[in-house]
């Protein structure tokens, strides 16, 4: 048997094994008692809410992960890139724009049997939990969108990667690393004015106590911002949000209107500072520049098994190509995919402790921040236990009882060494 494909199905098979294993673990750690911190704040019945949230949610998603591997066991078996590659070939079109075809067959086919996953997660799930606010329209109106952004913007990126795989020789992979990068780049000014709005409806916030708050704050720590934004986040769900957008003096901190509806002001400065905190400790630029380096990482190993026999024949293809060599290094990055992202989910949430502890730090008000940070866990039925595991694996932020415990454990040690008062 072909090594390259024994390499794919083990480790298509090993990721889902630890994913399910890693889920199943998960779910023991379900506590049927409150944890200390939230038993004030927290009622039981709806603590169990969260719980059923949580095993649902994850039932569903096994459910999901199970289905798609097999399909694509069976897709890769049975020879399936080969034959689709046979169809977009009959068309009759140069190599470009057969990998075009190819590639977007590959995209749409994807798309459409993760299709009633994602209507059956957002209509009976989401919407049992009380937080589907999305109609119809919205969901369909999303879809179009979606799939017209992705051909005009990934549609020529993609053609400008195989053209210069196909003519620029040795050194195509730091073309298409340069061209990935000013696309990157573009996106950072772009998302903002012309691709969010596009999904949602952002509105300057009215004069007012909370605006006059957070401008007054952002100037204290000398940043320099486009705006202060709201966002109706409630079109899709009643789960909150703040988060910073674009980059440079056209940044703007936008805060879901499902989120000023619930928290109070102090609540909602320190959210806004711990957003600052991201920037102020250069958290967006090492992040930013950390994404460019790994697909730097990713063109250069590409280049060394383009157009490999031992791979293609690994997919049963009978024809050697450039842009189907793109598919099939999919599934051999995925290993490096898994483990950078374990080391990205481990520095993302190193830096949501540092973003943390400078909005506890410049607000001065730690537990208005710990208030927040526990309301939007109540809020979002978030899981108050997973297990060490499942966040080494998949958490971006801290859990919440970590992020708590440094908290006080900051403020504590800060308090201490502070200077006696000698007024
Ligand atoms: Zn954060």
């Amino acid at each position: 048997m072909n090594p390259y494909i024994i390499v794919i199905l083990a480790f298509i098979l090993f990721s889902f094994f630890l994913n399910l294993v890693v889920e199943r673990i998960n779910l023991t750690c379900i506590q049927t008692s409150l944890p200390e911190e939230f038993k004030n704040c927290y009622d039981a019945e709806k603590y169990k809410k969260a719980q059923m949230y949580l095993r649902e949610t994850t039932s569903f998603s096994l459910l999901t992960d199970t289905l798609t591997t097999t399909v694509t066991i069976i897709f890769i078996l049975l020879g399936g890139f080969n034959l689709l590659d046979t169809a977009a070939r009959s068309c009759g079109l140069g190599s470009i724009l057969t990998g075009l075809l190819y590639i977007g067959l590959l995209l749409a086919a994807s798309g459409i049997l993760s299709l009633p996953f994602s209507a059956y997660a957002t209509f009976v799930i989401e919407a049992k939990y009380g937080f589907n606010t999305t109609t119809v329209k919205t969901f369909c109106g999303d879809i179009i969108k979606i799939c017209l952004l992705s051909a005009l913007l990934g549609g020529p990126l993609l053609c400008l990667v195989l053209w210069f795989f196909e003519q620029t020789g040795e050194a195509a992979w730091l073309y298409c690393w340069g061209a990935l990068c000013a696309f990157q780049v573009f996106l950072l000014f772009a998302a903002p004015v012309i691709i969010m709005p596009l999904f949602n409806k952002f509105t300057p916030m009215p004069d007012g106590a909370l605006k006059n708050t957070i401008s007054s704050y952002a100037q204290s720590q000398k940043f320099k911002m486009k705006g202060v934004f709201t966002m109706d986040g409630s079109k899709r769900s009643s789960k909150s949000n703040a988060f910073f957008s674009g980059i440079g003096r056209f940044r703007r901190v936008v805060l879901f209107d499902t989120l000023i509806a619930k928290h109070s002001l102090p609540e909602l400065l320190t959210i806004v500072a711990h957003e600052i905190g991201h920037y102020k400790k250069g958290h967006i630029l090492k992040h930013l520049c950390m994404s460019l380096a790994v697909s730097g990482l990713m063109f250069f190993i590409l280049s060394v098994f383009l157009e490999n026999p031992h791979l293609f024949a690994a997919f049963k293809m009978e024809h050697i190509s450039i842009y189907a060599s793109l598919v099939f290094f999919g599934f051999l990055y995925a290993p490096l995919d898994m483990l950078l992202s374990i080391v990205g989910n481990a520095l993302s949430r190193r830096n949501e402790y540092e973003a943390d502890r400078f909005a506890a730090d410049t607000t001065d008000t730690p537990d208005a921040m710990i208030n927040a940070l526990k309301k939007l866990s109540i809020d979002n039925l978030s899981n108050l236990t997973p297990h060490p595991l499942k966040v080494v694996m998949s958490y971006s932020h801290p859990p919440v009882l970590a992020r708590i415990q440094a908290l006080r454990q900051h403020t504590s040690a800060h308090t201490a060494c502070r200077p006696t008062d000698t007024v």
